[in-house]
């Protein structure tokens, strides 16, 4: 694909944050040029995270404060996926959600039925405020089988420095204590996150397109949905690493301003 056909054929473009429009609290070069000019063009920008210990209001208000918000963007993280789904699959079904505060209140709001007592079902999200008390919880309700979705599988979360355990880790010790794997993940690489995009925008997969920095998990999103994508080296991936992987991103870019 060329950024020519790209620029012609999507309408709506998928992107990742971390090592794709910005660096921590640091847009990637003239992010806010370019995204501004694909508004301009007319593409409708979803920034899209696996990343469930943040809501969507607190990731656009950090896109806000760096400038890369613009009129008619959204934000769309594996969190509100799950919301999405849950509605549609297990409608009135009381839920025991493993998720920081802020995404409590997100999940309630949306109308799902948080129980700690007798849920229907658990969700693992990423939980930076995770307590004992919350794993031992966990624990016994896949113990005694009850459905068990994690947000997402990323093993660790990208710092400055040393990168943080993500619910990947979690799930791991969950494994280890119950015997159990999560019956379903809904996050990036997993199809479920894409299915939910398409009900949001109503677009085709094939007029989208996934740009992010990582293989395993942007590139291949992408070739699990029929969406096009983009590898930009602005983040974790080398053009060395990039061969290691079995997917072919349709377009290589050094960093998302050379889309255009
Ligand atoms: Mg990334």
């Amino acid at each position: 694909m060329t950024k020519q056909e790209l620029l012609e054929k999507i309408d709506v473009l998928l992107l990742d944050l971390d090592g794709t429009v910005y660096l921590d609290e640091t847009p990637i070069g003239d992010a806010k040029n370019t995204l501004e000019r694909l508004r301009e063009r007319g593409k409708q920008l979803i920034f899209l995270t696996n990343n469930s210990s943040k809501t969507e209001e607190e990731y656009r208000r950090k896109l806000v404060r760096i400038g890369l918000w613009g009129a008619g963007d959204l934000v769309y993280t594996s969190g509100m996926a799950t919301v999405s789904y849950l509605k549609k699959k297990h409608a009135g079904k009381k839920v025991y959600l493993v998720g920081t505060e802020a995404v409590r209140a997100e999940f309630a709001q949306a109308g799902i039925l948080l129980d700690e007592a007798d849920p229907d079902l658990c969700v693992l999200a990423y939980d930076v405020e995770l307590t004992f008390e919350k794993i031992r919880r966990l624990n016994f309700f896949l113990k005694v089988g009850k459905p068990f979705i994690a947000t997402h599988p990323d093993d660790v979360c990208p710092t400055k420095d040393v990168p943080m355990p993500d619910v990947g880790s979690f799930l791991a010790l969950f494994k280890r204590s119950s015997g159990r794997d999560p019956d379903l993940v809904i996050g990036k690489p997993f199809p479920p996150m894409g299915e939910e995009l398409s009900a949001l925008t109503g677009v085709p997969r094939g007029r989208m397109c996934m740009i992010g920095d990582r293989m395993h998990t942007d590139v291949r999103f992408a070739a699990n949905c029929g969406m096009k994508s983009v590898l930009v080296l602005s983040g974790e991936t080398t053009r060395e690493t990039m061969k290691n992987f079995p997917d072919k991103p349709d377009l290589v870019l050094e960093s998302i301003n050379d889309i255009l």
